[in-house]
């Protein structure tokens, strides 16, 4: 598998738009990198007393349009350029979906599936320690990430409230109700991709009553994708996998009973009456939608040519490299691009800052909504770019976002 260094492909993706805008080089120099970076150590005290360290990041890569934001991820196989690259894509996205931030993400290189709930929360509480004076609700926001969780966000609020001396529920999002998290935020990035799939449906003339559908990797937006899918549209899910493997069944699966069956024995393998597929041939399955849910450049240009789904609802960020989009727009495959496509989770976590910073809190049924309007508008827009532009839904998703980018920056004085 060719091993990728994912700020590239970031770049890669900005450079295409710098072209098809024409961008002065001095301005698109500025976009390729991030405005700042903090990289950081984080001494713990592990169960068995001994003290291990792990290394830490925070990247905030632009804030012309308001506060950076974005999630925190905990993964052993994190680096400084996947951080700067999830950034930049935090960047476009929040100007794709029009909210008021910039972009910025966090990490940390360690494994959570190894730790306790103690240590977890040890590191957690250090992360912010490392970073107080640098984030806030009108700095920089995270959230959760892969990995990390609304308990997460708890003890990261807590402990920054505690360092400032009051509460501050609006400088993290994605937190539980109890401390000032926003209803529909659990599924918000699911249910905004699915705005998306339900759109593209539309465009394309496919009854997703009928359709099939695939979903690569169980967390968060993966197992909310495939409960959700069913629930509103009825569509048949007839592959699910997760980082462990995949399952299988024509007939369709009950994503709500390989939920239950992963939280009882840690995967979704093993389900009854299925076939075990591997993570590779899920991607290959010849389906109505493909929604690489799990982590990024699964779809690469060694095995683009077997990829068959009509749509592909990029659910992670940077499922598909650059060479594999080149292939799939020959193909016409349909791709919904991550920055649009996901945008759902940054857009709740708005709703959340702003019922947090304003004290008042909305209903799920108004929350459901208003995120219903922002997807719609900005896939309808990015699709007519496309068309208009004659160009691939990626490459419209950015010339959008990059151009808010520019134009913020150019009244703002700074180019
Ligand atoms: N981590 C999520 C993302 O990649 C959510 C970010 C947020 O809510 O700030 O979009």
């Amino acid at each position: 598998m060719e091993k990728k260094n994912i700020f590239e492909v970031a770049c890669q993706q900005l450079d295409l738009a710098a072209k098809e805008l024409k961008l002065e080089q001095e301005v698109h120099c500025l976009l390729r990198q991030p405005m700042r970076e903090l990289h950081f150590i984080l001494p713990i005290r592990m169960d068995n007393g001994k003290v291990k360290t792990f290394q830490g990041f925070r990247v905030q890569y632009n804030d012309a349009r308001g506060p950076t934001k974005g999630g925190i991820r905990f993964h052993p196989e994190e680096t400084i350029d996947t951080v700067r690259a999830l950034a930049a894509w935090m960047t476009w996205k929040c100007a794709v979906a029009n909210i008021p931030y910039g972009g910025a993400k966090g990490g940390v290189i360690c494994n959570p599936k190894e730790m306790s709930k103690g240590e977890l929360e040890r590191l957690s509480r250090a992360y912010v320690d490392k970073l107080y004076l640098t984030i806030g609700s009108e700095k920089d926001i995270p959230a959760p990430d892969v990995y990390t969780n609304p308990q997460i966000m708890a003890w990261m609020m807590d402990e920054y409230s505690k360092l400032r001396g009051y509460n501050s529920p609006g400088v993290i999002t994605g937190k539980p109700l109890s401390i000032g998290g926003s209803l529909g935020r659990e599924d918000a990035t699911a249910r905004g991709a699915l705005f998306t799939v339900r759109e593209a449906a539309k465009y394309l003339k496919l009854d997703l009553a009928q359709a099939t559908v695939a979903i690569q990797g169980y967390g968060n937006a993966g197992s909310f994708m495939a409960t959700l899918t069913k629930k509103l549209f009825g569509s048949k899910i007839v592959a699910i996998s997760d980082s462990k493997g995949g399952i299988y069944n024509s007939e369709g699966l009950d994503p709500d009973a390989v939920v239950k069956h992963k939280k009882k024995t840690g995967s979704v393998i093993d389900f009854p009456a299925t076939k075990k597929i591997s993570n590779k041939e899920i991607l290959e399955l010849k389906v109505d939608v493909l929604c690489p849910c799990a982590l990024e450049n699964v779809i690469t240009k060694e095995n683009v040519k077997n990829v068959r789904a009509k749509i592909i609802a990029e659910v992670a960020n940077g499922p598909t490299t650059p060479e594999a989009d080149k292939i799939l727009f020959q193909k016409k495959t349909f791709i919904i691009p991550d920055i649009l496509c996901n945008s759902g989770g940054v857009v709740v976590s708005y709703f959340e800052w702003v019922q947090n910073n304003s004290g008042y809190y909305w209903k799920e049924k108004e929350v459901c909504e208003k995120l219903d309007e922002n997807i719609t508008n900005a896939f309808e827009s990015v699709l007519n770019v496309s068309i208009v532009r004659k160009i691939d839904l990626r490459l419209a998703a950015y010339v959008i976002a990059v151009n808010r980018v520019v134009e913020a920056m150019e009244t703002r004085g700074w180019i």
